[in-house]
C-alpha cells in the first residue's frame, strides 16, 4: 500500500503490534522519516527491504506503541528524534513545540500542539516539498488525536482541550490527508451509526471501510473532506447527533462542548 504526497514522497504503513500504524514517509533515494516507531522490528524489515535508510523519527506523544521502537533504531544510528519537550520520553534528541517548522527530506512538517489524548500530544503537517513541481493534498501526521471516524480517548486532557484540538484539526484544508496511528476506523464508524442514524454519509462509508477490511486493506489515510462528513467527533453541532447523545446520556445539552464530553463518554462506554 503506497501512497503519494508528490512526484518525490511517498508515505506507507508499517503494521505494528494489533492495529498501530507506524508511518514511513520515504523520498526516491530510499531515505525514510518514520512516525511513531512503537516496534522496531517491523521497521527494520520495512527499511533492510530495497535497502532504504531511516533518516529520522518524529513522535506525537509519549506512550510506549509511539515510542518503544527509539531506542533499538537509533543504536546504531545517527539520526535526529523530533518530539514533546519535557524530557519524559527517551531517545528524543530535538524537543519541538507548537508553530515549529522541522525540515526533512526537503519537505517542512509544521508542529501542532493537539493536547487531549495526552498533554503533550503534536501533530506533523507536511505541507511543502522540496521539488514542489507538483501540487498534491497536505498531510497530516496526528498520532491518536483524530481517528478515522473517531478521536482518541482523554487519558490526560480535559474535553474542552481535545475539543478544541480536533475543531483545529477539522480547520485544516479539506484535501488534507489524514495518517493517524491506528486501524480504528470499522469500530468507529459502527459506533457513528448510532450517533448520528440518520446521515447517510455515515453509512457508505462504514459500507466502503468493512470492505476494505474484508481484504486487510488499510483504511487509512482518510481525509479531512470525509471525516468532516462522517467523524462525529467533527460534527457535535449536529442536532440529530445532540439528540441521540441526549437520549443515550439523559443528560441535557447547552454547547457543541458538552455534547462533545458525553459523546466521548458514551463512546468509552460502548
Ligand atoms: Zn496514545
Amino acid at each position: 500500500m503506497i501512497n503519494h504526497t508528490d512526484s518525490s514522497l511517498r508515505i506507507s504503513p508499517i503494521p505494528a503490534f494489533r492495529d498501530n500504524y507506524i508511518w514511513a514517509i520515504e523520498n526516491s533515494d530510499g531515505e525514510v522519516v518514520l512516525v511513531d516507531p512503537g516496534d522496531a522490528a517491523p521497521v527494520e524489515n520495512f527499511l533492510a527491504d530495497s535497502n532504504r535508510s531511516l533518516q529520522a523519527i518524529l513522535i506525537t506523544h509519549h506512550h510506549a506503541d509511539h515510542t518503544g521502537g527509539i531506542t533499538q533504531l537509533c543504536k546504531d544510528r545517527k539520526i535526529p528524534v523530533y518530539g514533546p519537550v519535557g524530557n519524559h520520553i527517551k531517545g528524543i534528541t530535538h524537543p519541538v513545540k507548537e508553530a515549529d517548522i522541522v525540515t526533512l527530506l526537503g519537505a517542512q512538517f509544521e508542529v501542532l500542539a493537539v493536547p487531549g489524548h495526552t498533554l503533550d500530544h503534536l501533530a506533523y503537517f507536511l505541507t511543502i516539498a522540496a521539488d514542489h513541481h507538483v501540487t498534491t493534498a497536505p498531510a497530516l501526521f496526528c498520532g491518536d488525536t483524530l481517528f478515522a471516524g473517531g478521536c482518541g480517548r482523554l487519558f490526560e486532557g480535559t474535553a474542552e482541550m481535545m475539543y478544541t484540538s480536533l475543531l483545529r484539526i477539522g480547520a485544516l484544508p479539506e484535501q488534507t490527508r489524514i495518517y493517524c496511528a491506528h486501524e480504528y476506523t470499522v469500530s468507529n464508524l459502527g459506533f457513528a451509526t448510532k450517533a448520528e442514524p440518520d446521515n447517510k454519509a455515515v453509512e457508505l462509508r462504514y459500507a466502503l471501510e468493512l470492505r476494505k477490511r474484508e481484504q486487510a486493506i488499510p483504511t487509512l489515510p482518510s481525509t479531512i473532506f470525509d471525516e468532516l462528513r462522517t467523524n462525529p467527533f467533527l460534527r457535535c453541532h449536529s442536532v440529530s447527533l445532540k439528540k441521540q447523545v441526549t437520549m443515550h446520556m439523559a443528560q441535557e445539552l447547552h454547547s457543541d462542548l458538552e455534547t462533545f464530553m458525553y459523546l466521548r463518554r458514551w463512546k468509552d462506554q460502548a
